[in-house]
């Protein structure tokens, strides 16, 4: 049978969330990322766990156990219960009543076959009891093993229960499917024939899920199956993902980490990017991002001004937008500018320069300082 053996399963914290419910009869059960990667041998995030247990139940039986329960999602019968400063997620197993492409009506069930058929897909309806041993309801091992994200039951009908299912697809496609065996025709036929309710979506799922599939080690391939389904026009109308497999290959070169705000940067510009509701500080950095691309700001004064990765962001940036290649000479000129340091003090200046004028020679000094390729001197700057 196969097993689950990883840390965090055996942790006495999360061993004694398990302990809470099974004591009182009910079950159980890890569910969702937490079993699909520790079976993948992938890092584990969030620990979800279904129980039969009603959620005032799951309140109270957890009370009981001194554990700290919060009702973070009691309507869709979830609470969330920290045991040694982890959050576990526990959700009463449910079937959906209703749908409208968003948001489902749900109820509660005893039953885990039917929890697992309201979920999105195989790999995704595994469960693991406390000691590790899976329970496979829906035959997802074998799909999880060879990579295919499959939709469980028809795949136009999940998707009309809820469109948010399609760029799950592709999200979970990118994180966890083949890439050599590609995507599932039927799967992709499904998505672009249901295109209409993505529309519905609320912005800020469709953002979230969004930067989820971007912060992919390479989300190219779906981002252009996207585009090949209808999705992307749908989803992120204007958006062009021409730079980003370009984007990814630089990335690789060189040795950056995934950044879902500059791989979106490579799609959208800041007007079309900020209908994702993305927050302030991801919109402006994404701005700079874009600015400095197709700016003229030499890499060394990237680095300058950024810091070595700071600026690389722009760089790699500014290489997919005009196919050219990466270079370790570019780390170089980011790594000088990052180190070097402006020589004029705004008390060199003063009492000749005062007020707004000051600050225009500061700046003026500056834009030589770096023409001179941070070569010129203090006395350089201050005897012209
Ligand atoms: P991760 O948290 O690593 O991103 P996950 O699989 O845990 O991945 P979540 O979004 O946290 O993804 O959802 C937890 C589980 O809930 C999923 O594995 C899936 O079984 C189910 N699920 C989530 N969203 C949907 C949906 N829209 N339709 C059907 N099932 C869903
Ligand atoms: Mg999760």
């Amino acid at each position: 049978m196969t097993r689950i053996d990883e840390v965090w399963i055996s942790d006495p914290a999360t061993q004694k969330v398990c302990a809470a419910l099974t004591d009182a009869g009910a079950q159980a059960l890890f569910v969702g990322g937490c079993v699909r990667n520790a079976l993948l041998g992938a890092p584990v995030s969030d620990i979800d766990i279904a129980t039969d247990a009603r959620p005032e139940q799951v309140m109270e039986l957890s009370q009981a156990a001194a554990l700290k329960a919060v009702p973070t999602g009691i309507d869709h019968g979830t609470i969330t219960v920290v045991s040694g400063g982890i959050a576990h997620e526990i959700t009463t197993f449910r079937r959906d009543v209703e749908t409208d492409g968003r948001r489902a009506v749900v109820a509660f069930s005893d039953r885990v076959e039917e929890d697992a058929a309201r979920r999105d897909f195989t790999m995704n309806a595994i469960y693991a009891q406390p000691d590790g041993s899976v329970l496979d309801p829906l035959n997802g091992l074998p799909d999880l093993q060879a990579r295919h994200v499959r939709f469980i039951g028809t795949a136009a009908n999940r998707i009309r229960e809820d469109y948010l299912r399609s760029l799950r697809y592709f999200r979970f496609h990118a994180w966890y499917g083949d890439s050599k065996a590609g995507f599932d025709p039927d799967a992709l036929a499904a998505i672009a024939e249901n295109l209409e309710g993505l529309a519905g979506l609320s912005r800020e799922r469709v953002g979230a899920e969004m930067l989820k599939l971007l912060g992919a080690p390479d989300p190219a391939p779906s981002v252009a199956a996207m585009r090949q389904a209808g999705v992307l026009a749908q989803v992120l109308p204007g958006a062009e993902d021409r730079a980003l497999a370009p984007l990814i290959a630089l990335e690789e070169q060189a040795g950056a980490e995934p950044e879902p705000i500059r791989r979106l940067a490579a799609i959208a510009p800041p007007e079309i990017a900020k209908t994702l509701r993305l927050s302030k500080a991801q919109l402006q950095r994404l701005t700079r991002m874009r600015d400095e691309a197709s700016g003229t700001a030499t890499v060394a004064e990237l680095g300058f001004r950024y810091g070595e990765e700071g600026g690389l962001h722009e760089t790699l940036l500014r290489c997919a937008f005009l196919e050219q290649p990466w270079s370790e000479d570019l780390r170089h000129a980011l790594r000088a500018g990052a180190e070097a340091d402006f020589p004029i003090k705004a008390t060199d200046l003063i009492p000749d320069f005062t007020g707004p004028a000051l600050g225009k020679k500061l700046a003026e000094l500056e834009a030589r300082w770096i023409k001179s390729g941070f070569a010129l001197t203090r006395e350089d700057l201050l005897g012209h």
